[in-house]
C-alpha cells in the first residue's frame, strides 16, 4: 500500500493537471521523475509482498525509490496515467531485493478516485521470475531450432553437391583409365591420350561449376541466364552419360521436333536435370531383361511450352510410391541418395518450369520436363 499525497500535491503545486503538462515539465526539468518517485510513500506490504521483495515487512524502504532501479522505465509512464486521472496502471518491471538482485514482477496500481480523500494506492505484484525463465528457454529453444535448421541446410547442400559431383567424377576415373590403357600400348596412342585427359579436364571444370551453381542455389543467387537451343541441350546431355549407357549396354536415342522454341536458362542446371533423369533411366535399366531403351525427345507442349521427355523401357514405379519420389532422401537404391530428383524438380521450379512423372509398371516411366519458352522469336538452330 502506498500514498500518493505527496507526489499530488507536488503536481498541484507546479500547476500540473494533465498529462501533457506532466510530459512538457519532464521535458524541462528531467530530474522531476526522481523527485516524485522519492516522494511515494511506502505504508504497508503484506508477507508475500515482502517476500518477493527479498526483505522483511518492516524493514521495507520508506520510498518507492528504494525498491526501484534509478533507471527503471515504468514509472513515469504510471506518473503519466495519475497525471491523467486514470484509475490504474498496469506494468512489467524488476524489483530491486535488499540482496542486490532483480525480481522481475507485473504490477497493477490502483489509483483512488477524486473524492477519496485517504489517497492510498494499492499495488498488485506478482513474481513472474518461472514465467521469464520459461520465455528465455522457449526463446533458447527457438534459436537453437533455427540452427538446426540451417545445419540441415547445409546438409542439403552437402548431399547435393555430393550428388551431382559424383558423375562428373566418375567420368573423370573411367576418362583416367582410358587414357592409362592408351599409354600402356606397345606403341601408345598419343592422340587418345590427349582426347582422354582433355575429357578429363573438361569434367573437372565441370564438377567445380557444378558446385559454384549449387551453392548459389541455395545463397538465392541469381542463375546466370543463357539462351539455349533445345537440340544442342539435349545433344550435350547425352554425351555426358554416353560413356554409362555403353557400359550397361541400355540404347539411348535423341529426338528434338523441327523448330521449337529456345530457353532461358543456366545451361549447367539444365543438363544436369536431363543427367539426372537419363542416369536414373540408365540404372533401373541395368538389371531389367527386358527392351533396355532410353528416348529423350524435346517437342512442344501445351500453351507454347517445351516439354522434353526422358521416357524408358524399364520396370517403372509402383503408384503408391510415386507421390514420395521427389521427397529428398527418397531412394530404393542399396547406394542411393535420393537427392537427384529433388535438385531436379527445385531446379525445374526455378526456371519457372515443372517435373512430372508418369509411370506404368512393367512398361516403363517417362520423366516430362515442361519450361517457358524464350520471349525472343524462334532461332535458327
Ligand atoms: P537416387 O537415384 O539416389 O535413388 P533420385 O531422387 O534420383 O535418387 O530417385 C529416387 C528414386 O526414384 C530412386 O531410388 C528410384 O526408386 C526411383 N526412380 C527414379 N527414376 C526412375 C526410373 N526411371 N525408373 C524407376 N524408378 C525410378
Amino acid at each position: 500500500q502506498q500514498d500518493w499525497r505527496a507526489v499530488h500535491d507536488a503536481l498541484a503545486e507546479r500547476g500540473i493537471g494533465t498529462p501533457a503538462g506532466l510530459a512538457a515539465h519532464l521535458a524541462r526539468h528531467p530530474g522531476f521523475a526522481a523527485q516524485a518517485r522519492d516522494l511515494v510513500r511506502i505504508e504497508r506490504a503484506n508477507p508475500a509482498f515482502a517476500a518477493i521483495a527479498g526483505r522483511t515487512q518492516d524493514a521495507m524502504p520508506t520510498s518507492l525509490s528504494g525498491l526501484l532501479d534509478a533507471a527503471e522505465e515504468t514509472f513515469v509512464p504510471s506518473l503519466l496515467a495519475y497525471a491523467g486521472g486514470e484509475s490504474f496502471f498496469e506494468g512489467e518491471t524488476e524489483l530491486l531485493r535488499a540482496d542486490g538482485q532483480r525480481v522481475p514482477v507485473l504490477f497493477t496500481i490502483t489509483f483512488p478516485t477524486a473524492d477519496d480523500g485517504e489517497g492510498s494506492v494499492l499495488v498488485f505484484v506478482v513474481d513472474i521470475t518461472e514465467r521469464r525463465q520459461a520465455q528465455d528457454a522457449m526463446l533458447a529453444a527457438q534459436a537453437e531450432l533455427a540452427h538446426a535448421m540451417r545445419v540441415a541446410t547445409l546438409g542439403e547442400l552437402t548431399a547435393s553437391i555430393a550428388h551431382e559431383v559424383n558423375q562428373p567424377l566418375m567420368a573423370v576415373v573411367t576418362n583416367g583409365e582410358a587414357g592409362m590403357r592408351w599409354l600402356r600400348r606397345d606403341t601408345p596412342d598419343l592422340h587418345e591420350v590427349e582426347t582422354a585427359i582433355a575429357r578429363i579436364i573438361a569434367e573437372g571444370r565441370r564438377a567445380g561449376e557444378i558446385v559454384r551453381r549449387v551453392r548459389d542455389f541455395l545463397s538465392k543467387a541469381p542463375a546466370p541466364q543463357q539462351t539455349l537451343s533445345p537440340g544442342a541441350l539435349l545433344a550435350d546431355a547425352v554425351e555426358l552419360v554416353r560413356h554409362e549407357f555403353t557400359r550397361e549396354g541400355v540404347e539411348v536415342r535423341v529426338q528434338a521436333e523441327d523448330e521449337l522454341p529456345w530457353l532461358r536458362g543456366d545451361r549447367v542446371q539444365l543438363e544436369q536435370v536431363l543427367v539426372n533423369l537419363m542416369v536414373n533411366a540408365c540404372q533401373a535399366l541395368a538389371g531389367w531383361t527386358g527392351t533396355r531403351q532410353v528416348l529423350l525427345h524435346a517437342g512442344r507442349g501445351d500453351g507454347g511450352t517445351l516439354a522434353i521427355r526422358v521416357a524408358d523401357t524399364g520396370p517403372g514405379i509402383a503408384a503408391a510410391d510415386l507421390p514420395r519420389l521427389f521427397d529428398p532422401f527418397y531412394t530404393t537404391k542399396p547406394n542411393g541418395m535420393g537427392m537427384g530428383l529433388a535438385i531436379c524438380r527445385t531446379t525445374a521450379e526455378a526456371h519457372g518450369g515443372h517435373l512430372t512423372v508418369e509411370s506404368t509398371p512393367g512398361q516403363g516411366t517417362v520423366f516430362l520436363l515442361t519450361l517457358a519458352p524464350c520471349d525472343a522469336e524462334t532461332h535458327a538452330e
